[in-house]
């Protein structure tokens, strides 16, 4: 089995500085997503699953349409495999309604006038994105248990917490601990892990904002070091 453990906003710099030794794996990089006029989640994903820069087909459709987007498996390198299963991943099988959801209390938060209501959405935001992650979870260890042979799990935690509480170190560390703990637990499962993030995150202030690049591990032996993240997929097999 090949199992993808895909995670929103993974930044290189907190795993090596936190030491994530799970998520570091053997082989390890950046990848480069410069061909990008913006590290947008959706367009990175669905990049990534069809090979081909995806970003003026995801950004046609105005921002609303843009997350509803989802691609047929023929055009995905899923199709290659004869039963895979790819759990919440944008483009392709993301749970629009709790991402949405999810948004909404993102941009409530920035518009929340004073200063004080902002932080009575700051929990329920935090505990909403804590609340889907043990969802998916779940669903990702339910599914590496079964017969696949190919696995792919999202998780958006990182991403979503991060954006309002990325200054924030010890919420931070908590998070990386947890994936870190997942990577750890998903290697006795399958042959090969790749994990793999859209793009990483920055501090602006006590928030956080996407970085220009995102990461890649493998605990098998891969010909690049900073891939395209359309250069990935089929590489897989
Ligand atoms: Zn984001």
């Amino acid at each position: 089995m090949i199992a993808v453990f895909a995670i929103d906003a993974l930044e290189y710099e907190l795993v090596e500085e936190f030491k994530c030794e799970n998520l570091r794996q053997k082989f390890r990089g950046k990848t480069d997503i410069s061909e990008f006029s913006q590290p947008r989640t959706m367009v990175l994903w669905s990049s990534f699953i069809t090979g081909k820069n995806k970003e003026k087909e995801v950004l046609a459709g105005g921002n609303k349409e843009m997350w509803d987007k989802k691609w047929p498996i023929g055009e995905t390198f899923f199709s290659r495999f004869k039963n895979p299963v790819v759990i919440d991943l944008p483009g392709y099988s993301y749970d629009t309604k709790v991402h949405a959801e999810s948004r909404r209390l993102l941009k409530e938060f920035f518009e929340a006038r004073p200063e004080e209501e902002k932080e009575k959405i700051r929990s329920p935001y935090n505990r909403d994105a804590f609340e889907h992650h043990r969802k998916i979870k779940e669903e990702f260890f339910r599914a590496l248990g079964q017969d696949h042979d190919f696995v792919l799990g999202y998780f958006s935690v990182a991403d979503v917490v991060g954006h309002l509480n990325f200054g924030n170190k010890a919420m931070m560390r908590m998070i990386y601990k947890e994936l870190d703990e997942i990577a750890a637990e998903i290697k006795g499962k399958c042959e090969k892990l790749l994990i793999l993030s859209d793009h990483g995150m920055q501090a602006v202030g006590q928030f956080g904002d996407h970085s220009n690049y995102g990461f890649w591990s493998a605990n098998f032996e891969v010909s690049f070091k900073n891939p395209k993240i359309t250069e990935i997929g089929r590489l897989l097999k």
